[in-house]
C-alpha cells in the first residue's frame, strides 16, 4: 500500500461509525455479563492469551479485524472487577455517568497540559478542585494536580515539601539538586504504603533514613511515639490503613507538627474520602491541617482508570517542585493543568472524575461511601456467624479474616480464588496470614456479600479436606 492508500483506508474506517457501533456494543454485552461472570479468567481464557503471542504484523488489517481479536482472544482473560464480588487489592468499580464521560471523551481526545489545548479541560479541572476542596473541607489557598493515581500524587506531594523545606533552609533544590543539601527528616509510621517508601526513594531521601514511628495494633501512629520534630522534617500519616482501613488520629498530631513546623503529608488513597461522609466524617478529624495529601478517584470515588489526585496547600511550592518551560508553551489566562503534574501531555481525566460527582452529588456521595462500610460490617458480621475470624476493627471498608491455623487460611484463600465467585488477595497481620477484602464497588450488593461469605465457607470445608486427606 503506499502512504495515500494507507490514509484513504484510515479515512474510511475512522469515519466508519459501525467499527465504534462494534465496540460500544460489545462493551455494553461484557458490561451486563460481568455482573455475574465469575470473578476470574478460566484456564482456558488464560492459554487463549497465547493468540497474542505472534511477530510484528508485516501488513495493515482492518479495524474491525483488530478488535475482534482483542474482544475474542481478551475479554475473557478481564478480570471484571466492574461487578460486586471482586473484593481484592482497593478496586472500585464505574459509577455510571463516568464511564459515559469516558466513552464521549474517548472521541475528543483531550490533553489539558494548557489551557489552549483544552479550554474544557481546564475550565473542569479548575470547577473539580474546588469541589474537591469543599468535599474534603480543606483550606481554600489549596491546589489540585490530576495525575495517574495515589503513587504519582505522592511523588507530587513529597517534590513540594523537598522544595518548601530545603529552600527554607536556604537551598533551591532544582538547581543545586540534593548534593550537599541540608539533610531532610523523614518520620513515617511503621505502616505505610509501600507506594510511599517508593516516593521517599525516588526523591533521593533513601529508606535507611526513615525515622519510623511505632503503630497499634490497628495500624495507627502512637502520637507520643513520634520524635521532637522541626522545620527540616516531612511528615507522613494515612488516612485508611490498606490492610486494616485504620486511620491515624490527626486532631492529635497535626496541630503540633505543624506548630515544630513539619511539612505534613496524608496518603488518603481511598480513606480521604470518609470526609464526604457524614456518618463516618469523625475519622479524618483535623486531616485540614496537612500541607498536602494524596488521594485516588479509581478507588473509592469509583472513577473508570487511572485517576488520582494530588492536593497541595502550597501551590507555590507544587509549581515549583513540578516546574518545566519551553519556548513554545502558551500560558493561559486560566488554569495550564501540566503546572500541577509531573506529565506535560496526559489524558483528560477530569471529564470522568467530574462526571462521577455531577452525576452523584453530596447525598449520593455520601451514601456510595456509607454503604462501602456497611457491606464491611455485614461481612465482619456475617464471617463471625460462620467460624472465621475477623482480627481488625472495621472503621471503614477493609475487612481482614483468618481461620484457626496460618496453613488452613492460606488453603482456604487458594480454594476461595479457585471458586471464582469472588476474588480477595491475602496480606500478613500481626505476623499472621489473612484474608484481605476490601469493600470499594458501588455494585456490591447485600446479596453479593451473602454470596462471597458462603462461598468462603464452601473453599474453607475444600481446604480442611484437603489438609486432613
Ligand atoms: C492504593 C493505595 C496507594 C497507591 O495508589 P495507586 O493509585 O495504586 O497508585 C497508596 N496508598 C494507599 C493507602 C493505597 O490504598
Amino acid at each position: 500500500m503506499t502512504t495515500s492508500e494507507i490514509q484513504d483506508k484510515m479515512f474510511a474506517e475512522f469515519l466508519d461509525f459501525s467499527l465504534y457501533e462494534k465496540a460500544l456494543k460489545e462493551g455494553y454485552q461484557y458490561l451486563t455479563h460481568a455482573m455475574d461472570r465469575h470473578v476470574f479468567p478460566d484456564d482456558d481464557a488464560m492459554a487463549a492469551l497465547k493468540q497474542f503471542d505472534e511477530p510484528f504484523p508485516e501488513s495493515c488489517s482492518s479495524g474491525t479485524g483488530v478488535l475482534d481479536i482483542l474482544k475474542t482472544y481478551g475479554e475473557p482473560a478481564t478480570v471484571p472487577h466492574v461487578g460486586g464480588r471482586y473484593f481484592g487489592f482497593v478496586i472500585g468499580s464505574m459509577v455510571p455517568a463516568s464511564l459515559s464521560a469516558k466513552i464521549l471523551s474517548a472521541f475528543w481526545d483531550q490533553c489539558p497540559a494548557m489551557e489552549v489545548l483544552s479550554p474544557l479541560g481546564a475550565a473542569l479541572e479548575s470547577v473539580v478542585e474546588a469541589w474537591l476542596k469543599e468535599i474534603f473541607s480543606l483550606p481554600e489557598q489549596c491546589v489540585a494536580g490530576y495525575v495517574s493515581g495515589t503513587s504519582s500524587a505522592i511523588f507530587c506531594s513529597l517534590a513540594a515539601a523537598r522544595y518548601r523545606v530545603l529552600q527554607r533552609c536556604g537551598w533551591d533544590v532544582n538547581e543545586k539538586g540534593l548534593y550537599e543539601a541540608p539533610k531532610i527528616r523523614i518520620v513515617a509510621g511503621r505502616q505505610v504504603h509501600s507506594t510511599v517508601i517508593k516516593g521517599i526513594s525516588l526523591m533521593g531521601f533513601g529508606k535507611e533514613n526513615i525515622e519510623w514511628v511505632d503503630v497499634d495494633s490497628q495500624g495507627r501512629i502512637i502520637p507520643e511515639a513520634i520524635p521532637r520534630l522541626d522545620k527540616k522534617t516531612i511528615l507522613l500519616l494515612q488516612a485508611g490503613n490498606v490492610n486494616s482501613g485504620a486511620f491515624d488520629n490527626f486532631s492529635a498530631i497535626c496541630e503540633s507538627a505543624r506548630n515544630q513546623g513539619a511539612w505534613i503529608h496524608i496518603d488518603g488513597a481511598f480513606g480521604l474520602w470518609v470526609q464526604a461522609c457524614g456518618s463516618l466524617r469523625h475519622l479524618t478529624r483535623g486531616c485540614w491541617q496537612a500541607d498536602s495529601w494524596s488521594v485516588d478517584c479509581h478507588k473509592t470515588l469509583n472513577t473508570p482508570y487511572d485517576s488520582g489526585v494530588v492536593i497541595c496547600r502550597d501551590r507555590e511550592a507544587l509549581i515549583d517542585a513540578l516546574h518545566m518551560s519551553g519556548a513554545y508553551i502558551v500560558k493561559g489566562k486560566g488554569r495550564d493543568g501540566m503546572f500541577y503534574t509531573p506529565e506535560m501531555s496526559r489524558r483528560a481525566r477530569i471529564f470522568e472524575i467530574w462526571s462521577a460527582l455531577k452525576y452523584l452529588g453530596r447525598k449520593g456521595l455520601d451514601q456510595m461511601v456509607a454503604g462501602f462500610h456497611d457491606r464491611a460490617v455485614q461481612f465482619e458480621e456475617e464471617l463471625a456467624a460462620a467460624g472465621f475470624e475477623v482480627v481488625n476493627e472495621v472503621v471503614f471498608n477493609q475487612v481482614l479474616v483468618r481461620c484457626e491455623t496460618d496453613e488452613l487460611t492460606l488453603k482456604t484463600l487458594e480454594q476461595i480464588q479457585k471458586l471464582r465467585v469472588c476474588w480477595c488477595g491475602g496480606s500478613k497481620w500481626e505476623d499472621r496470614e489473612v484474608i484481605r477484602l476490601s469493600i470499594c464497588s458501588w455494585s456490591t450488593t447485600r446479596a453479593d456479600v451473602s454470596l462471597a461469605v458462603r462461598s468462603f465457607v464452601d473453599a474453607r470445608a475444600l481446604a480442611a479436606g484437603s489438609l486432613s486427606g
